[in-house]
Order: C-alpha cells, then structure tokens, then sequence
C-alpha cells in the first residue's frame, strides 16, 4: 500500500482493508470487485491481486511460510521483501537490499557498479539480522542521504572508502529512467433516467471507468478537465457532456448506489465530481 505513497494517506485504506480482511483466509476467499474496490484510489492494482494470491497461497499451506524460499514464493514477493520478512519476522540471516542500502553499499565500496546484495550479505551481521537491516536502512534514510550525506555523524566514516575519496556525491551511479509520456483524453458523461453509462476501464484492469468517445456517442458541452498520472503515464482528461442511443461494446449503466459497490477507476471518480454527481 506505501508504493509511492504518503504513510497518513494510507493508514484509513490500511484500517479498512485490516477490518474487511482481518486475516489471510477472509482475503482469500474475498470477490475480485469488492477487493479491488477496497484498494481503489491507491493505485498499482497488481499489487492488490497478488495480495489476494499470497494469501490463496497461505491457506492452501496451513500457515504462513517460515523459510526465505518459500516466502519468496509467495505472489508479489521479491528477494527485498523476502528478505525483510525473513530477518525481521524470523531472525534469519537475509540482508535486504533497498534504494537506502544500495546507496550505502555503493559509497561504503566507491563503486558506482558494486553487487550490493553480495556486499550486504557478506557485511550482515547473523547474530542479529533484523535489527542489521533495520539499521543500515535506517543509516541511508537518516545519515547517508543521497544529495548530502552527514558523514561527520555516520557511524561508517572510517570505513568509508566514498568519504576517502571524496566521491559520496556521484554514488550511486543514475539509472536513466523512462521520459513520462504525455496523453490527452476524453471521456463522456453519458447519463439516462438517473444511470450513468459506464465501461470497462482501458487503464486499470477490473475497474469501471467513463466511456471515450465511441462511434454513436455525440460529445456536447465540455465540463471541465484534469489531470492524472498512471505510473510514467501524464494524461490530460477533457469531460464532456454526451448522448448516446447504446453504449459500446461491455458497457451498462449504473445508478449512483450501484457505482458505489463497483471498482470505480479514479479517472470517473474526478470526473463525475467535476460534472457535480459525485
Ligand atoms: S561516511 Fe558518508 S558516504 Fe560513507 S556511508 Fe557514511 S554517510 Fe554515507
């Protein structure tokens, strides 16, 4: 739930869910709509899917699993929360390698191209694995920051071979990232005898959103516009007022107390707020 987002926006979803879902059996056997609607304006709906499969994953075990393999089989998870779960839930000796760790691990070495996993694991100290993770992921949110480290402060200046050679500055080397693409949009409110006309959203997976504009549709007054962001994806959304005789293709309507029971992606949700009937 905490992907690029702030921990006080997602501690009301994170209560929700808790309450909804209080354990991996109720999660399991949740319906995909309701799920995906609990988690609706968090973003990364895989992230919701593949929660629902671990926790399929864990019933059909008995219990959660208690070794790094067998963890690191559980949807979604990756060799960092692996990792993290291992050592802190189970003591056992995993170094977690995050941004802050791979940073610390570059400027510890003075090399832009180190392994940082192999570096963690080798330095871990297996008496104690959780609270060394804890640690070192602590020293690169806190000390070791990426613009300015406080190296006076740091606990590994002596052993630091960045701070040696002055280099803390350009480590970790830039990854070159993806240039965010620019979309514009529209999208219709297309309403009948209180229902609004509604299809399967072509952004999110399992979520409903207003129709684009589709042959039959005739766009009228505009209702306003605005934006939002889709991992690198910028759109710029037009709303405007339509009739239609039929919806395309997978469409149907929805009064006002059945969207509230669906997956509604966020785009409908801005613009029906624009249109005033949310
Ligand atoms: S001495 Fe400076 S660069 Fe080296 S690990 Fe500590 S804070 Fe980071």
């Amino acid at each position: 739930m905490l992907q690029q987002t702030r921990v006080a926006a997602v501690i009301p979803y994170y209560e929700r869910f808790l309450k909804r879902f209080p354990d991996a059996a109720a999660l399991a056997c949740a319906p995909e709509p309701e799920l995906l609607a609990m988690w609706s304006g968090l973003g990364y709906y895989t992230r919701a899917r593949n929660l629902q499969k671990a926790a399929r994953q864990i019933v059909e075990r008995g219990g959660f699993p208690a070794s790094y393999d067998a963890i690191l089989e559980l949807a979604g998870v990756g060799t960092y929360t692996a990792a993290a779960i291992a050592s802190i839930a189970f003591e056992l000796p995993h170094a977690v390698v995050d941004g802050n760790v791979r940073r610390v691990m570059a400027r510890l070495t003075n090399d832009g191209y180190v392994d940082a996993q192999q570096v963690a694991d080798h330095l871990l100290d297996r008496r104690d694995p959780a609270r060394w993770n804890q640690a070192v992921m602590e020293l690169g949110a806190t000390i070791c920051l990426p613009r300015e480290p406080r190296c006076e402060e740091c606990p590994l200046s002596a052993h630091c071979l960045a701070r040696k050679a002055g280099t803390q500055a350009e480590l970790p080397l830039k990854r070159s990232k993806a240039e965010p693409e620019a979309l514009a949009r529209t999208l219709l409110v297309i309403r009948r005898s209180g229902r609004t006309l509604l299809t399967p959203s072509p952004r999110v997976k399992g979520f409903w959103d207003l129709p684009e504009p589709f042959p039959g549709a005739k766009p009228g007054a505009t209702v306003g516009e605005f934006t939002h962001t889709i991992t690198h994806r910028h759109y710029r959304f037009t709303v405007k007022e339509a009739t239609a005789r039929e919806g395309p293709k997978a469409s149907r309507w929805f009064t006002a107390k059945q969207r509230e029971t669906i997956p509604l992606a966020t785009t409908a949700r801005k613009a029906l707020k624009l249109y005033g009937t949310l």
